[in-house]
């Protein structure tokens, strides 16, 4: 067990990867954030870091097809996974970007967890179950944000979230899942004491 915790502030970027070779030495602890575009990732990664910049690297253009690495400390570092968007992105170029991002969590030896980001409105698109079969393939942890919840009465809210997690017990691996939103500051606490276990194992 690590004495600190990691100081989500001191992120700072290190590279962007097209390839799982770019990435540095397998070693230490990283936790990947993954989203379809426009859940919020980036906002929820600005919201974490309180860098509004950072996130904004991985929205460069040239850079949203990447795993962008950003550094925490000595050896703790977070994985922006930008998700693809809508239809504007070619079918042999997502099909690229998703052999990559489902290497990258089979093969990664010291990615301890990912933060799955979804709009609460659009729950499980088919991205996000890919992401769930690749992650139960190779037993790992992922945790699931609704996010914008905000936008729903609580009730829907709270109704969206027990039929997901109702859905993840097909799942053979540990998925945990709670209500989010950037907005509102809703669930920022649950998501850190999440961030900071996969951390200090
Ligand atoms: P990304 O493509 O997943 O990185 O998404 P962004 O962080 O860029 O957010 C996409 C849009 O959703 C932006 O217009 C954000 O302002 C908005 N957004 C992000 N989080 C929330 C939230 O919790 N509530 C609401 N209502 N809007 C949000």
């Amino acid at each position: 067990m690590r004495k600190n915790n990691p100081d989500f502030t001191q992120a700072t970027f290190l590279l962007s990867a097209a390839q799982l070779t770019q990435l540095p030495p397998d070693q230490g602890i990283e936790v990947a954030f993954v989203g379809r575009s426009n859940a919020g990732k980036s906002s929820v990664l600005n919201q974490l870091t309180q860098n509004k910049k950072l996130a904004r690297v991985s929205k460069t253009p040239g850079r949203t097809q990447l795993i962008n690495v950003f550094v925490l400390d000595e050896d703790r570092r977070l994985i922006d996974l930008p998700g693809y968007g809508y239809a504007k992105v070619p079918q042999a170029m997502k099909e690229a970007w998703q052999r990559t991002l489902g290497d990258f969590l089979v093969e990664r030896d010291c990615l301890k967890g990912v933060v799955l980001v979804m709009d609460i409105r659009h729950p499980l698109t088919e991205f996000d179950q890919n992401l769930l079969k690749w992650a139960e393939e190779s037993a790992l942890p992922v945790h699931i944000l609704l996010n914008k919840a905000d936008k729903l009465s609580f009730g829907l809210a709270k109704n969206t979230l027990l039929k997901v997690i109702r859905h993840l017990k097909t799942y053979q691996t540990a998925i945990s899942c709670q209500l989010y939103s950037t907005l509102k500051t809703i669930g920022r606490d649950e998501l850190k004491d999440q961030l900071i276990g996969w951390y200090s194992t």
